[in-house]
């Protein structure tokens, strides 16, 4: 049976210091939210595996990382998050390592990011050999089980499927700290 382990409370300020450097990265919003609207769920992989033509393509894509039933077990060992939303994959990519590093350094030492769509740090992604740039390859969001409509939709965001392909989607990276 999992420990529970008491969570200490930080100031908000250092939040909100998280959530504005969201933004002096790059990201169009930033927004502080309770870890525990980050909603999970089967389906999303589901949604990966028949329709994405990423599927299996890059080491941050399915089936290479966690079961949404893994990561809802590991949402649950952190408190707040930092939902924020960017111009496209690249720019959510671009942001989610420098953020979680940042946070880190700060003394989040459980911070960890999850990014958008699939990683395209190197215009190659060698499946026959390891991730060349783990350190900073983080994976999507769905790609983990996280349903990114739910989630948004919760913390205020207005997040609908597109009609068209000229529609301009939302994408949104995650950064989770105790
Ligand atoms: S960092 Fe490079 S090797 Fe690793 S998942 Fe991204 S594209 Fe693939």
């Amino acid at each position: 049976m999992k420990k529970k382990i008491k969570k200490a409370s930080r100031p908000k300020k250092a939040y909100r210091e998280l959530s504005a450097r969201a933004l002096s990265l790059g990201a169009v919003s930033a927004r502080v939210i309770d870890a525990a609207t980050v909603v999970t769920a089967e389906w999303v992989l589901y949604k990966c595996r028949f329709g994405c033509p990423g599927w299996g393509g890059r080491h941050s894509c399915p089936p290479r990382t966690p079961a949404p039933s893994a990561t809802a077990r590991m949402i649950e060992d952190y408190s707040v998050g930092v939902l924020f939303g960017g111009g496209d994959n690249e720019d959510i990519h671009k942001i989610v390592f420098p953020l979680e590093r940042e946070a880190f350094l700060r003394g989040f030492y459980k911070a960890f990011g999850f990014a958008s769509g699939p990683c395209r740090l190197c215009a190659r992604c060698d499946l026959d050999a390891s991730c060349r740039r783990p350190w900073e390859m983080r994976p999507a969001m769905e790609a983990c089980g996280i349903d990114v409509f739910a989630t948004a939709r919760a913390n205020g965001y207005k997040i609908e499927t597109l009609k068209s392909e000229k529609e301009c989607g939302s994408y949104f990276g995650l950064l989770l700290v105790e």
